[in-house]
């Protein structure tokens, strides 16, 4: 991996190219991911690289779905293996949710590489290598095992393709997508559209789960029923909109 000085102002964004390059090089993640990568890196820079106040309202949001889940389950694909394997195992710990490896581009030694990948990080079950079920897609990621994904009640999707949002939310499943782009089919299928970086959710969804999970029931509840993921997307649109118009405003076009 190339070094990235710390003080470059865009590290993060750097560092993350890095780290999905890396991810190829290993074979964790397919080359189509580093399109995936590319096109939130455009989506982040009209978002500005934060986390905007619709995200962290999503992301507190999926947190209560999470908390009071029955059978929570992250699905793992190659880039969120490359870019925060660290994590996804942290958000599975203090939620109580199950990691499952699924991947449009699958392959039996990818599927094993990111396995090793996220017990490397601490995690000591992950599924995803013997798939028992199907859901109704005709590519690779229709295989599911049933004590996860399969009849996970709360699942959450990051950086997913729109047609298997789609088949989750049709089975009644609360869905919870990462994505960078509000426009994306996925972002407007999903019950609960997190538009914001993958690496910046994560973090902020393990604090935002220490501190909620003392919350009463009653609270996780509420923060459920009142949530309008409509209004989410809309706000993340403005959200763009504003920060272009000071962008402008400050280069004195
Ligand atoms: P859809 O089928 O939902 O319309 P798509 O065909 O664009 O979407 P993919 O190719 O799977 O689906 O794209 C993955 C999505 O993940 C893209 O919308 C991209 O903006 C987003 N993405 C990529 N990297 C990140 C990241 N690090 N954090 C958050 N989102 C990301």
């Amino acid at each position: 991996m190339t070094e990235i000085p710390k003080d470059h102002p865009r590290y993060e964004s750097l560092l993350a190219r890095e780290k999905v390059a890396a991810g190829v090089k290993i074979g964790i993640t397919s080359i189509q991911g580093l399109i995936a990568q590319g096109r939130g890196e455009s989506f982040d820079y009209l978002i500005g690289e934060r986390s905007t106040e619709s995200a962290l309202y999503a992301e507190r949001a999926a947190v209560a779905a999470f908390l009071l889940a029955k059978n929570p389950v992250i699905s793992v694909n190659g880039n969120v293996a490359a870019l925060t394997p660290d994590k996804v195992v942290a958000l599975a710990d203090i939620t109580g949710a199950r990691l499952e490896v699924n991947l449009f581009h699958r392959t039996e030694t990818r599927v094993h590489l990111i396995i090793e990948q996220l017990k490397a990080n601490g995690a000591s079950e992950v599924l995803g290598k013997n798939p028992d079920a199907s859901l109704e897609l005709s590519h690779s990621r229709r295989l599911v095992e049933s004590k996860g994904i399969y009849t996970a009640d709360v699942v959450l999707v990051p950086l997913e393709d729109g047609d298997r949002c789609e088949k989750l939310v049709e089975m009644g499943k609360t869905v919870i997508t990462i994505d960078l782009n509000p426009l994306s089919r996925t972002s407007r299928t999903a019950t609960i559209s997190i538009v914001d970086n993958l690496t910046r959710a994560l973090e902020n969804m393990v604090k935002f789960a220490g501190e909620m999970k003392h919350e009463s029931k009653d609270e996780l509840v509420k923060l459920i029923t009142t949530y309008d993921n409509k209004k989410v997307l809309s706000d993340a649109i403005s959200e763009i909109q504003e920060h272009l118009k000071a962008i402008t405003a400050e280069m004195e076009y």
